[in-house]
This record gives C-alpha cells, sequence and structure tokens, in this order.
C-alpha cells in the first residue's frame, strides 16, 4: 500500500509527538473503563505493546488514565495490542498463585484481513490492497453488522481500519464481553461460510431451504456483485478466471456453459447464462442447484480469521495505534459512511504531526477559544490536547469514536442504575 508522505525511518521521531500530542488517550480511558460499572475493569486489562525492533511486551497494565499516558509516553510502543479483563492485574501475573491468573472478559472481535481472499482478487495480492479489492471490506462490515444487530442483538459495535490490509470489528456489549469460548466459537462458527483451504476447489454449499441469514448475506452480495466482481474483478473475462468460476458449477451446467461462452464475451451476458442455467437447474435438480449463488458467495463472502473470534485471551490491534509499515493510524469507520470509507484517506502519523505545525487559520483560532471557555476547569495541558487533535485530519475519527462512547455510556448508565438498586434492596 503506498503511503508517499510516510518513511517508516522517522517513526522513532514522530511517535512522541503522537503520544503527547494527539493520541485521544481520555476517550481511550472512556472506553476500556466502560462507566467504572465494573471494578478494576480498566485495571485488570492486558495491554501489549511491540517496541523497537519488534521487542514485544505483554502483560502491561495500568491502574488509571494518568499512569496509561505516562507509560505509553515513555515506552512510545510501535504497536499498541488489547487483551483480556484478567482476574488479577496483568503486570503482576507473576506474583499469583499459578493457575488462578486467568482471562475473563473481552470484547468479541472479528479480524477480516485481505490476504485470505487472494483466491479470488486479482487486482493486487498479499498485502498489497486498492480500492477495487477493498469493496470486499466493505461487503464483509455490511453482512457482519447486520448479523452481529439482527440475529444476535448486539448494539454497540466499533469497526475499526488496521491501519493496512484488514478490518476489526470490536462488538463491545457486556453479554459480548461475557461469551465464553464456546460461545465465542458458536458465533464465528454461525458466521463462517467459506470452508476449506487452498486445495479445496469448492469453498460454499448451499443446501435446501437456505438460510434466512444466508439469504440476508446474499442481498449484501448482490447489491456489489456485478460491479465489483464482474467489472473490477472481470471474473469472466480472460480464460484462468474463467475455468474457476465454471469450476464451480456441476459437470453438465459447465458443458453448456463452455459451448455459450464461445459466442458471448460480455461479462454481464456470461453471468445472465449462468443465472439462465441455474434457474433451469432449480426446477428439476435436488443438489447443487445453487451453484450461482455459492459462486457470489465463495467471491465476496467475508473470510473470517475465527481463531482471533474465538479466543477470550487472543490480542488485536489497538484502535488509533499505529500501523508502523504504513504510518497509517488505525481509525474507528463510521458506518454511515462505509462506503465512502476509503483506507488511503487515512491519515499517516507523519501527516498529522505536520499538520501539528501549520500556522492556524482564524477560524481555528476562534474554535479554540470556544474549547477553552468550555474547558475551563480542566488544567492546561488537557486542554492543549483536545484542540491538538482536533487541529489534525483525525478529528472526524476521534468525534465518530465519541459518538460510539455515547451510545455506549447510554449502556451502563442502566447497569449503574440497576446496580444502585440492589444496594437499596439489601
Ligand atoms: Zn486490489
Amino acid at each position: 500500500m503506498p503511503s508517499s508522505d510516510y518513511d517508516s525511518a522517522c517513526l522513532p521521531d514522530l511517535l512522541p509527538l503522537y503520544y503527547r500530542r494527539l493520541f485521544p488517550f481520555s476517550q481511550y480511558y472512556r472506553w476500556l473503563n466502560y462507566g467504572g460499572v465494573y471494578k478494576n475493569y480498566f485495571q485488570n486489562r492486558e495491554f501489549s505493546f511491540t517496541l523497537k525492533d519488534d521487542i514485544y511486551v505483554r502483560y502491561q497494565s495500568f491502574t488509571t488514565q494518568a499512569e496509561l499516558e505516562k507509560e505509553m509516553n515513555k515506552m512510545n510502543p510501535y504497536k499498541i495490542d488489547i487483551g483480556a479483563v484478567y482476574s488479577h492485574r496483568p503486570n503482576q501475573h507473576n506474583t499469583v498463585k499459578s493457575g488462578t491468573f486467568q482471562a475473563l472478559e473481552k470484547e468479541l472481535v472479528f479480524d477480516i484481513d485481505m490476504t485470505d481472499y487472494d483466491d479470488v482478487r486479482y487486482c493486487c495480492s498479499a498485502a498489497d490492497i486498492c480500492p477495487k479489492c477493498w469493496t470486499l471490506m466493505t461487503i464483509a462490515i455490511h453482512i457482519l453488522d447486520r448479523a452481529l444487530r439482527e440475529d444476535f442483538g448486539f448494539k454497540h459495535l466499533l469497526w475499526v481500519y488496521s491501519g493496512r490490509r484488514g478490518v476489526h470489528c470490536w462488538v463491545c456489549d457486556e453479554a459480548a464481553r461475557k461469551l465464553s469460548v464456546a460461545a465465542r466459537s458458536a458465533v464465528a462458527e454461525y458466521l463462517s461460510l467459506i470452508k476449506g483451504g487452498d486445495e479445496t476447489v469448492k469453498k460454499v454449499v448451499l443446501t435446501d431451504p437456505i438460510h434466512p441469514f444466508i439469504r440476508e448475506s446474499l442481498k449484501v452480495v448482490e447489491r456489489y456483485f456485478p460491479q465489483y466482481a464482474l467489472q473490477d474483478q472481470d471474473i469472466l473475462g480472460r480464460k484462468e478466471s474463467v475455468d474457476k468460476v465454471l469450476a464451480l458449477v456441476p459437470e453438465d451446467v459447465r458443458k453448456v456453459l463452455k459451448e455459450r461462452f464461445q459466442n458471448e464475451k460480455k461479462p454481464e451476458n456470461r453471468w445472465n447464462l449462468i443465472e439462465d442455467q441455474a434457474i433451469k437447474k432449480q426446477g428439476t435438480a435436488k443438489k447443487g442447484q445453487y451453484f450461482e449463488r455459492e459462486i457470489m458467495l465463495q467471491y465476496c463472502y467475508p473470510r473470517l480469521d475465527v481463531n482471533v473470534s474465538k479466543g477470550v485471551n487472543h490480542l488485536l490491534k489497538s484502535p488509533f495505534s499505529v500501523h508502523p509499515k504504513t504510518g497509517r493510524i488505525s481509525v474507528p469507520i463510521n458506518m454511515k459512511e462505509l462506503d465512502k470509507f476509503d483506507p488511503f484517506d487515512v491519515p499517516t502519523i507523519s501527516l498529522i504531526c505536520e499538520e501539528l505545525d501549520r500556522p492556524r487559520t482564524g477560524e481555528e483560532e476562534e474554535k479554540a477559544d470556544d474549547v477553552k471557555e468550555k474547558e475551563n476547569e480542566k488544567d492546561a495541558a488537557e486542554r492543549r490536547k483536545i484542540r491538538d487533535y482536533k487541529r489534525t485530519s483525525l478529528a472526524k475519527y476521534v468525534k465518530y469514536f465519541d459518538q460510539f462512547l455515547d451510545g455506549l455510556a447510554a449502556s451502563w448508565k442502566g447497569e449503574l442504575l440497576k446496580k444502585s438498586d440492589l444496594q437499596k434492596d439489601f
């Protein structure tokens, strides 16, 4: 992924500035403290830092926002990962009796990485992405977001760009944080449709009747398929890619389609021929009759790294961490603007650090004064921090994170009320 304005050699110089003046500590703490509903929820959370030369430090934990801030400013991590909430302070895990230090809770997380789509995208491979294949991430988010909300009833979903070639989802509802390993596995299995590795040709097999969840997912895929698969990836254009598609249809149909394709070169028309054959088959056969939908799903359905979702103690890259290779900040994705989200638009650490040095415009000065008035009771350093990220391209992402946190706060207000009622009763 080209990030022309970023040179990874500058990272050691930029990180101190990023953590000192730009990292949204107060929002970050507000998130992971979850309203202070449960004692030690923030304090028992594991953070892990990747330092210079890939030095990996696990089991970091902090008692307060100030301590987190101080340590981050001291260590200037290249990368931050978030782990589980443990039974004890992670930084004291060596001092507790063996076997008692246990991961208790964590957000339900999902990790989708573009490299898992290498067998179905022709524009790029490995760590590279482009606007064409990014559509796969857009489709994945639409499908999973709907399923997690409507089929599982979760409300507080934070989608985050990984900074390079994928996206993460943090399901922050209390019920999600308390899920057992078995329950997490069940959710991940429910959402997994693509089965088998490189050696498996046909990775999606649908049976009658098609599950409502798959029907809903297909609605999303159908919106993107003509432009994305037929135009941008041209899966029915070149011979090799046509053969790969035809390998997914029943043998008798394959023969017919091969013949028809000789006189028909336009991808849309070729797709219509496939659909015609499928409709025919659906009237007669009892097996393999949904091959057109199986093709759509195999090419577009989200590919999950289920191991990341299953484990409670699995670490995942933190929002607002920097991606050391691209310099891009791992930013929350506003669902209302998902289709407009462009990973190449996401600011790099060098850009936002540079924006800090730009002279302010009059309008910005005015805004800053507004903030100063409102935040009068806060100390000067805190006030400066508020203004600092607001002057950069990071502002709109922090603003969206704030909105997400407001939604979460409404949920823990309910919890706090319940708790105080309980105390009244006893
Ligand atoms: Zn691409």
